[in-house]
């Protein structure tokens, strides 16, 4: 599974693409928060993925909602899909493709 450290889509303020600086190029927003935010979100995720790898499936869907919280992003979605399965007592099958997804990168 693919999760690189994004940018949020666009600026807050005036929409404009971000561009991976801290300062809005169109509008001067300072932006150093919200990329703050999305840094932390990576590495939720990153946590959610090794605790996939060490069958702690709780504790996976826990930091998968919350790096979706703070950083919505497709990759993350799939983590939320995949840490619930994982963490669904109806299978034990879900764990096992969990684990081996977790280590795909
Ligand atoms: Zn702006």
């Amino acid at each position: 599974m693919k999760d690189a450290l994004r940018s949020p889509a666009g600026c807050p303020v005036c929409r404009a693409r971000l561009r991976g600086s801290p300062r809005c190029s169109r509008c001067g927003a300072d932006l150093t928060a919200l990329m703050l935010l999305a840094a932390h979100a990576y590495i939720l995720r990153r946590a959610a993925r090794q605790s996939l790898r060490q069958s702690d499936y709780q504790a996976a869907l826990a930091s998968a909602q919350a790096a979706q919280r703070l950083h919505s992003t497709a990759e993350g979605t799939l983590l939320c899909i995949l840490s619930t399965a994982a963490a669904s007592p109806l299978s034990e099958q879900p764990q096992k493709t969990a684990r081996d997804l977790a280590d795909l990168r």
